[in-house]
């Protein structure tokens, strides 16, 4: 069989000119001790976020792992755009291990654990970044994305793998990390067999693929749907679309985006679009005829208001429905005329849904897309701020999914 991962490229700087300084005391010899059957080692190693683009390593404790709760051994942790936004303008001074896309195996799970989630020793999973409550509407929708519990803008108590502080107890909190603590509430799906941690790597923006494309945006068969942005979400979307039968795909990017947009099409964007070579609203009535889209999505990262008056404007003569990305605080001369008088729909991409969780995973089960064009680079643990540089286009080139493996 070929391998799943022609164009995979481990990269990453030789420890003695990493600008990251590394304490000796990643350097020790982990002594090992076991856990349940699984031997594990009794300090973990993680990556902190100490400050804005700031790394140190850190070594922690192992938890001890109550009846109600289980260990994570990571596999792979999914680096995304909000991880290239919250490393660069972090939105506490509190030490995080980052790390929010997180494929393991369950190394220890206590007997409870077992018996009310069904997960056990030696399970592949997938786990969310929301920790739920359990109890309020939002869970018992299975949008957990929305539970109170996870939400680390109203609620300073809030535990979300990826943002909530490692000084909180068991500290380990985020997959930039040899391993992850899971509480009773964590929310955790089994990945299906012959699906590899990395390309269960992709759930993260697959799931918001079909969160927003379908499930927001309405996209279906015979959609016509324009995809701004070409990186792993944008690409993720097109998949999405693409499988639920979308006629017309078109996806825009820059012209940095070149190998980018090649993918694009290889995974069934119809047209792609440079920005910065053509007028891109003039291209999309060509090739809609003067009609234009449907559905509008916004996967850009930085752009600034151009997507969503792009958006607005491609979108059809009238109901069409664009899904926004709330990057900016402000929107001065936000064309709300326009918006009312076209009768469009805006919709917030906001995470994703178990529901859209566990169909991501099938999907990828499927293989029905060649997704390893997606998941391009892999980085170890001590390379993790190169690896965040890279999927924000300033350090590796041509990186559109990295996967960080703690282990290496
Ligand atoms: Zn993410
Ligand atoms: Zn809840």
């Amino acid at each position: 069989m070929a391998s799943l991962r022609p164009t995979v490229k481990t990269v990453g700087l030789p420890a003695s000119s990493s600008k990251i300084g590394m304490g000796g005391a990643l350097h020790e010899k982990i002594a090992a001790r076991s856990i349940g059957k699984i031997a594990v080692a009794e300090k973990v190693r993680a990556a902190v976020r100490t400050g804005p683009s700031k790394t140190e390593f850190r070594e922690y404790p192992m938890p001890d792992i109550a009846e109600d709760s289980a260990l994570l051994k990571m596999e792979v942790a999914g680096i995304c755009g909000t991880d290239v936004k919250l490393y660069a303008h972090p939105p506490s001074n509190a030490p995080v291990i980052m790390g929010h896309e997180n494929i393991g195996t369950i190394a220890k799970a206590g007997r409870e654990f077992t018996r009310r989630k069904g997960f056990k020793e030696g399970d592949l999973v997938f786990v969310e970044h929301y920790v739920m409550c359990g109890k309020c509407e939002w869970c018992h929708l299975g949008q957990y994305r929305h539970c109170e519990n996870t939400d680390w803008r109203t609620n300073p108590d809030g535990i979300r793998y990826g943002y909530t502080s490692a000084e909180k107890a068991p500290h380990l909190w985020g997959g930039f990390a040899q391993y992850v603590y899971l509480p009773w509430n964590a929310v955790v799906h089994h990945v299906p067999k012959g699906v590899t941690p990395e390309l269960a790597g992709l759930v993260t923006p697959m799931a918001n693929g079909v969160e927003w494309s379908l499930f927001d945006g309405g996209v279906g068969y015979d959609s016509t749907v324009l995809i701004q942005g070409p990186g792993q979400q944008g690409l993720s979307q097109t998949v999405i679309c693409k499988q639920a039968g979308a006629s017309l795909i078109i996806v825009t990017g820059t012209s940095r985006d070149t190998a980018r947009m090649k993918v694009a099409k290889e995974l069934g964007a119809d047209f792609v679009i440079d920005v910065q070579k053509e007028d891109p609203l003039a291209r999309i009535r060509e090739i809609t005829g003067g009609r234009g889209v449907d559905v509008a999505l916004d996967c850009t990262a930085g752009a600034g208001t151009m997507p969503i008056l792009l958006g607005v404007d491609a979108l059809k003569r009238k109901g069409g429905t664009i899904v926004v990305q709330g990057e900016m605080k402000e929107f001065p001369n936000f064309p709300l005329e326009k918006v009312t008088v076209k009768f469009i729909t805006i919709k917030s991409a906001r995470g994703h849904s178990y529901k859209a969780c566990e169909l991501a995973l099938q999907q990828l089960a499927s293989k029905r897309f060649p997704l390893e064009k997606v998941t391009t680079h892999t980085f170890g643990l001590k390379d993790v701020d190169l690896a965040i540089r890279s999927v924000g286009g300033k350090g590796v080139p041509d990186v559109i999914h990295a996967s960080l493996m703690p282990w290496q």
